[in-house]
């Protein structure tokens, strides 16, 4: 089945759905959004990586910065921090370039390697995108973490093409049903940019009134 442009879901939204399901639904489905310093310093830290498309030639490779990719067979879509397109004579022809080109797209991240595969994942499903869009194979890419300053390779193996096939899936069926899951608290929480819209807490309460009383008595607390 291929997806319709109308159907595309964001290749970002990858990170939030592996992180919790229903922080994605909150964000993609009912288009809720909040800020913490993790996630603008994520903005800052990308915006320093591209600022609309750019083209810059050195040596042996072209890199493009802010290109838009899409995958009708994933359904999805999104924009890619950097591709470098490398000479290599089993390459790909490049429209208004000579010879032959290899395909690399580079994601930067701030902070450090993560212990989940979103953002392996996230590498990925731009890779998919340029292997549909450029009909070509492309075997890794590169991780460029603010911390460490420096590029961690990815390779892009069978089982972890398989894990971003069943995740889109799963993405698309709960965004076809408009579904937003139920909270599932865990350590995650802490850190979550979206943790005063979701409320994870009221779930101890027995109604929102017993919540609010709570809470109404933590920020007395607070100021005093
Ligand atoms: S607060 Fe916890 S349950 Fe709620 S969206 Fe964030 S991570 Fe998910």
């Amino acid at each position: 089945m291929l997806y319709n442009e109308e159907d595309f879901l964001s290749i970002s939204g990858i990170q939030h759905f592996v992180f919790c399901r229903r922080q994605w639904a909150l964000i993609h489905i009912e288009q809720q959004w909040d800020e913490n310093i993790y996630t603008v310093d994520g903005k800052i830290f990308h915006n320093n990586a591209h600022n609309g498309m750019q083209k810059e030639v050195r040596g042996n490779i072209i890199i493009t910065r802010g290109l838009p990719v899409f995958s009708r067979e994933l359904g999805i879509n999104g924009i890619c921090d950097v591709v470098e397109f490398k000479r290599d004579p089993d390459g790909i022809n490049l429209f208004g370039t000579d010879g032959k080109w290899q395909p690399v797209p580079i994601e930067y991240k701030v902070g450090k390697p993560k212990e989940d595969d979103c953002d392996a994942l996230q590498l990925l499903a731009q890779a998919v995108c340029l292997e549909e869009m450029l009909s070509c194979d492309i075997k890794k890419g590169y991780l460029f973490y603010g911390n460490t300053r420096h590029r961690t390779e990815i390779v892009f193996s069978d089982e972890l093409r398989k894990r971003l096939s069943d995740i889109t899936n799963e993405m698309h069926e709960y965004y076809k049903r408009s579904r937003t899951p139920n909270v599932k608290k865990t350590k995650r929480c802490k850190n979550c940019s979206i943790r005063d819209l979701c409320l994870p807490d009221m779930m101890k309460y027995s109604s929102a009134k017993k919540y609010m009383q709570n809470r109404i008595m933590e920020m007395e607390n607070e100021s005093d």
